[in-house]
């Protein structure tokens, strides 16, 4: 997985010594040893540059103090446990970065053999995820709004837009009730299968059963694109498979990205909406 990087301006910390208390061994643990961390914080420096503005950029000052504190207050067995939590705790802490690369060494890690270093590196960030939301059965707005709610109380989700909710009629050849549509923008420091997993928990607290395929449901909650990223496996597809034949999915995208452009499709979702409008046309 690469971390969306549109911005290539870099701050870089090497080596911050730490002292700290990670380890597998209970006597690592006890006596503690030196770490140290390489950091390289993707953050746009270039309006700090040009107006010499300390607050437009990331006090890199306050990034070694944090860092040196979190691994000092916390203890664990592996060091890449400590590059995960690390990493995460940044991108919580500090606005401006969108991603980091971080590598935590541990020079006196106890193997018994000469060695100069081991390391472990991760590359971690903020992705952009539109996810398009449905319910057609009971309370339909009440299990929108409560998931929505629920999107919104995630530490590792920050919901943006929401589009408006549109009165749909069903589709997929299932006789049932009109369905409640929409979508959402949100930035998400998950993986495309961590967030899969959190939306079917979603669905799951609506009392949502898989009986029938396009069969009605009191929420329906799909992933329809992950910053650019192409994901074919057999439980995830992305971009949705089906996207571009719902008009439930294009409007709403329409007005909250009507540029954006489908990765593998080519085509912006202005385009894609007024194909589809003009294929059922010639189908009348
Ligand atoms: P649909 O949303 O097409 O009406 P379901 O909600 O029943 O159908 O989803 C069936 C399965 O589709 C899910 O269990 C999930 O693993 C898979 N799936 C594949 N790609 C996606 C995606 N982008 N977003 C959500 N679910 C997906
Ligand atoms: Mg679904």
């Amino acid at each position: 997985m690469t971390v969306e990087m549109k911005n290539k301006d870099i701050i870089k910390i090497q080596n911050l010594e730490v002292f700290a208390h990670h380890g597998v061994y209970p006597e690592e643990r006890e006596n503690g040893q030196n770490f140290y961390v390489n950091a390289q914080l993707y953050t746009g420096t270039r309006e700090a540059g040009l107006r010499d503005d300390l607050n437009l950029s990331t006090n890199y000052g306050e990034v070694c103090h944090f860092m040196d504190c979190f691994l000092k207050q916390h203890t664990w067995q592996l060091i890449e446990s400590v590059a995960e939590q690390l990493a995460e705790a940044v991108l919580l802490q500090f606005e401006r970065v969108e991603a980091l690369q971080l590598e935590i060494r541990k020079p006196s890690a106890p193997i018994g053999l000469p060695f100069e270093s081991v390391s472990v590196c991760v590359e971690r960030g903020w992705h952009t995820a539109f996810v398009a939301f449905g319910s057609n059965l009971g309370e339909k707005e009440k299990y929108i709004q409560d998931a929505l709610k629920e999107l919104r109380s995630h530490h590792l989700i920050r919901v943006g837009a929401v589009s408006d909710i549109l009165c749909t009629k069903p589709y997929g050849g299932v006789k049932q009730d009109d369905f409640l549509n929409g979508v959402l923008e949100l930035r998400t420091l998950l993986t495309p299968w961590e967030l899969l997993e959190f939306l079917h928990e979603l669905e799951q607290k609506a009392g949502r059963t898989r009986e029938l395929r396009w069969g009605p449901r009191t929420l329906d909650l799909d992933i329809i694109f992950y910053d650019d990223e192409v994901i074919d496996s057999k439980e995830l597809t992305i971009p949705h498979i089906d996207m571009d034949n719902r008009t439930f999915v294009l409007e709403p995208m329409c007005q909250l990205a009507p540029w954006y452009r489908h990765p593998v499709l080519n085509r912006t979702m202005v385009q894609l909406l007024d194909e589809l409008k003009s294929v059922s046309r010639k189908l009348l």
